[in-house]
């Protein structure tokens, strides 16, 4: 009997399904699952940071290796009772008041409320042999892996900010503009006032050197320049794409610099019960702050089901009756009515 099918066998509706378990679901998850929560967390198991030797500027476990981290997460989860499950979600559904979360392979669980942490995907510039490198010596986080490469010779691939953010760490920068990067008078004199070459020229491949390492960038014309690491600036799309039936709203981030999820300060989404957190609904987000909009998320999702529970309770010691199905579906029509959350900004639209 697989995973799922033991979940499902007890026709159980979790308060809370979190998808995605990296920093912010689990953490998400670690909140509700003290509260006495029921939450289970379904997750891929492919946070974006893998391909990374170690989590930084994650205070009290710096430099942590990023699996390491989510296997103690993990734990911690289930040590209050949480469940985490393998599995991709393809699709959730309203179901009644609450909703129907598909797995790929067409297994189903039932969910007061979601939690919605899938992260983002890293666009990467289009140059043959980068992808294979992304994380180790082709980086894009100054804050990540900073550190880790000063004063090494660092390219930098057609971004201007990119080549500031990582001239404080080393004073051999190269950029590289690449195709259609064009630089204002302004920017040439601080690049130059801060001793920052500048290529131009089509970058058409990368040179790795004997023990796997980054060793050049080659041009069009078959210049190479040597360089340790090159610095890219992705464009980062959030993974929200599965939550195509519930009317959540994309926007694109404010600084242009991808697709995230619109939330509120709560991670609520404006579509009732759905609330995301981390990179899906906020694309700069490291670490410490996918794991703190996780938590705060898990604090908004518990309060609208506190309510909905004692406007239920209300309900049935008024009619003498249980706390059903019909009655939540009931509280939750008058919550929508109200807008509990504090989001009436968000729902104009301000
Ligand atoms: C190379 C690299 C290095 C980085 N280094 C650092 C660093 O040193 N310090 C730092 O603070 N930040 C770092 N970051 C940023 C860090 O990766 C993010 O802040 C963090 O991963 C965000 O956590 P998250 O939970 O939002 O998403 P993720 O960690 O990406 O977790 C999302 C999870 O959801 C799963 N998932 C996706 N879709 C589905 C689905 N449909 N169903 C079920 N599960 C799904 C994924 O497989 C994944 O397990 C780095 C990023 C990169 C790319």
């Amino acid at each position: 009997m697989s995973e799922f099918e033991l979940i499902r066998d007890g026709e159980q509706t979790w308060d809370v399904v979190v998808v995605g378990g990296g920093t912010a679901g689990l953490s998400g998850a670690l909140n509700l699952a003290r509260v006495r929560r029921s939450v289970l967390v379904i997750d891929k198991g492919e946070p974006r940071n893998a391909p990374a030797a170690g989590a930084h500027g994650v205070l009290g476990r710096e430099g942590i290796s990023p699996l390491e981290l989510l296997r103690l997460g993990r734990e911690e989860v289930a040590s209050y009772g949480g469940r985490v499950a393998s599995g991709q979600v393809a699709r959730i559904s309203r179901d009644g008041a609450g909703f129907r979360v598909v797995i790929e392979g067409g297994q189903r669980v039932r969910a007061r409320r979601v939690l919605v942490t899938t992260g983002l995907v890293d666009v990467l510039p289009d140059v043959p042999g980068l992808a294979e490198r992304w994380g180790r010596d082709v980086l894009h986080c100054v804050y990540c892996h900073g550190w880790e490469v000063r004063d090494k010779a660092i390219g930098v691939l057609g971004n201007f900010h990119q080549a500031l953010l990582f001239r404080q760490m080393s004073k051999d920068v190269t950029l590289f503009l690449h195709t259609g990067m064009e630089l204002a008078d302004e920017q040439w004199e601080q690049l130059a006032a801060l001793g920052v070459g500048v290529v131009d020229g089509e970058i058409t491949g990368l040179e790795v050197g004997g023990q796997d390492q980054l060793a050049g960038v080659r041009l069009a014309s078959g210049r190479v320049v040597p360089v340790q690491q090159l610095v890219v600036a992705p464009r980062f799309l959030a993974r929200a794409r599965f939550l195509g039936e519930l009317g959540v709203t994309m926007q694109e981030h404010p600084m242009g610099l991808g697709e995230q999820l619109r939330v509120d300060a709560s991670g609520f989404t404006g579509v009732q019960g759905v609330w995301a957190a981390g990179n899906v609904s906020d694309v700069l987000a490291g670490v410490p702050a996918a794991a703190a909009a996780g938590t705060t998320a898990a604090a908004a999702i518990h309060m609208d089901l506190l309510k909905a529970d004692a406007e239920a309770a209300a309900l049935a010691a008024k009619g003498g009756g249980v706390f059903s199905a019909a009655m939540e579906a009931e509280v939750s029509r008058r919550m929508q009515g109200s807008r509990a959350h504090g989001l009436d900004s968000f729902l104009s639209g301000n």
